[in-house]
Parts: C-alpha cells; sequence; structure tokens
C-alpha cells in the first residue's frame, strides 16, 4: 500500500500568528494534530505493508519536524520548498501538495490532520482530494482495510455518533484529534532518521502551474493584522453554598450594584 501523509510545521511558539510572516524566521515543529495523522498511517502501514512517505511544504527548516516523522517509522519525507510556494493561502497550499501527490502517483492513502494549530482552517485535506478528484472524509477516528480490496472502510466521528464509510481507492482522511496515541520515537528510528536524507522539491520539480503557487496563486489577502490580548487573570469568585436564597439574592444584586424594585425587598 502506498501511503502518504501530509505534515505541516507550525511555530514552536504556537502564540505566533499564522501571518504572511516568513516562517523561515521561526523554529518549528510538526503541527501536534497531525501526529494522529501519522500514527493511523504507521498503524496502517505496520498491519497491511507498504510505504509510507510524508510530504510538507514549508522553509528548509521543515526538515528537522521531517526527521522525527521518519525516526517514527516513515520510509521517506519529501519537502516542498522554495520562494515561489512562500505566502500561499490554503488553495494554493493544496494546489501545490496536490501537484506533489501527483508526481508520487500511483498511491492508496492520503492522511492529514484534521486542523492545523496557527492556521486552523481544516481546509487543505479536502481541497487536496478536491484537486485529484477522490473521495475524502473528515473528522477520521478508525481505519479498516482488507488486503487487496478496491475498498477502504473508516469510521467518522458526527456529534455523539459515530458512522461507518466505504471508500473507493484512492481517497483521502482527515484524522480526528485525539483519536489515537501517537508514538514516541524509539532510539533505533532517531539513528536511522539521522542517516536519512530528505528530498527537496521545488516548482521545477511539479508538473503544475507556478501561477497558481505561493502568493501569486491566492486569492486570499491579508488585509489587516491584529494582535489578540488574552483576558487579563479571573478574580477570585465567591461560593455561597448555605445561605438562604434570599440573603444571597440581596447580596447578588448589591455586588452588581442593581437596585431591587420596592417591595421585591425580601422576595425569593
Ligand atoms: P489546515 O487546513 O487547518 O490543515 C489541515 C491539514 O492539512 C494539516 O493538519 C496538514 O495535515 C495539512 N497541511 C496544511 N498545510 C500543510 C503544509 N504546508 N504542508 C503539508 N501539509 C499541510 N503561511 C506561511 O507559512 N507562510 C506564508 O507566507 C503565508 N502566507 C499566507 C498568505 C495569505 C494571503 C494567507 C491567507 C495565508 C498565508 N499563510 C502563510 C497561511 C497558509 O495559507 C496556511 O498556513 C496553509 O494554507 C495551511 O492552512 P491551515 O493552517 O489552515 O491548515
Amino acid at each position: 500500500m502506498e501511503i502518504l501523509v501530509c505534515l505541516k510545521q507550525i511555530p514552536v511558539n504556537e502564540s505566533t500568528s499564522d501571518n504572511v510572516e516568513g516562517r523561515d524566521q521561526f523554529e518549528l515543529c510538526n503541527n501536534r494534530n497531525d501526529l494522529f495523522a501519522l500514527e493511523a498511517a504507521l498503524k496502517l502501514k505496520e498491519a497491511c505493508g507498504g510505504r509510507l512517505t510524508c510530504i510538507s511544504m514549508g522553509p528548509a527548516q521543515c526538515a528537522g519536524p521531517l526527521k522525527e516523522a521518519l525516526s517514527l517509522g516513515a520510509d521517506r519525507a519529501i519537502l516542498l520548498s522554495s520562494p515561489v510556494f512562500a505566502g500561499a493561502d490554503t488553495l494554493a497550499t493544496s494546489f501545490t501538495l496536490a501537484a506533489s501527490i501527483r508526481k508520487l502517483s500511483p498511491y492508496d492513502l492520503i492522511f492529514t490532520g484534521e486542523q492545523s494549530s496557527d492556521g486552523e482552517t481544516g481546509q487543505v485535506g479536502p481541497e487536496v482530494a478536491e484537486y485529484l478528484g477522490i473521495p475524502h472524509l473528515t473528522r477520521v477516528i478508525d481505519v479498516r482495510y482488507e488486503e487487496g480490496s478496491p475498498e477502504i472502510s473508516a469510521i467518522k466521528e458526527c456529534g455523539d455518533c459515530e458512522l461507518e464509510y466505504v471508500l473507493p481507492l484512492p481517497a483521502l482522511f482527515s484524522v480526528r484529534k485525539h483519536s489515537n496515541r501517537p508514538r514516541l520515537p524509539t532510539i533505533r528510528g532517531t539513528l536511522r532518521a539521522r542517516r536519512e536524507t530528505i528530498t527537496i522539491w521545488t516548482e521545477e520539480h511539479l508538473a503544475a502551474d507556478p501561477g497558481r503557487m505561493g502568493l501569486k496563486g491566492s486569492p486570499t489577502r491579508v488585509l489587516e493584522m491584529t494582535r489578540l490580548v488574552k483576558a487579563g487573570k479571573r478574580q477570585k469568585g465567591e461560593v455561597n453554598l448555605f445561605e438562604e436564597d434570599t440573603a444571597c439574592v440581596s447580596r447578588l444584586v448589591s455586588r452588581l450594584g442593581l437596585t431591587r424594585a420596592k417591595g421585591q425587598e425580601g422576595g425569593g
């Protein structure tokens, strides 16, 4: 089975906002939600055999987090990195990822995370599938595959119930966060990853229009950025468990600076 996993690299300090600033200024790590996608892919590979390839689009320092994926059990890692890809919105990101996946054809399954913890749109997975013209399912919590079958079944979390879907291959799954327990790297895996090299592709390796990549290919424009100030520390509350209802209401009214209507004093 040819399994692909899309891994986004995000700034280590997650408070850094997702904007048009170059990501090359920040220390990067794998988007935590994507580790659930990687774990689902690793489990499938262990059950059915095959090859697992990780793909990431970002600046050169994404190579470090991609090595983490190799240490966890991925067979190869591809980094899409070029100034032409910079400034991409979700549409241009998905277009570029889809172009790289087309180059990796034939493939059976693509896993993405549910959403990134910086941009948080959750758009990239379904957009990649649409560009490739393959079926996709979001909020996937489990995958079941019988070797040799042209179909795969997946369980999707849907509110307070679970739904089972059967999709023809190839397909794309966005994996629900916390649907499994991502493994930790082993010493053996870490040593193996050190020896592996990351393949780097630029727009020249992709048979796709560079005009649809990066800032040029992004219809979205960031007009303004506002830093949200976190709410101040909450003041200590007051709990009155055994006080009479009426006394409690009067106290609350006076604390809120309200005046009670005449005739209501002492009322419930
Ligand atoms: P989601 O859709 O929430 O991610 C879902 C899943 O898709 C992830 O869990 C992961 O599996 C996969 N995925 C998402 N992105 C990638 C990726 N890059 N590689 C591999 N897999 C991925 N960001 C920058 O870093 N630099 C910029 O210069 C920049 N310029 C921007 C300019 C504009 C006008 C806009 C609107 C955004 C810009 N962004 C930039 C943000 C960028 O568009 C998003 O980070 C990116 O499209 C992913 O969207 P998301 O974070 O919402 O991912």
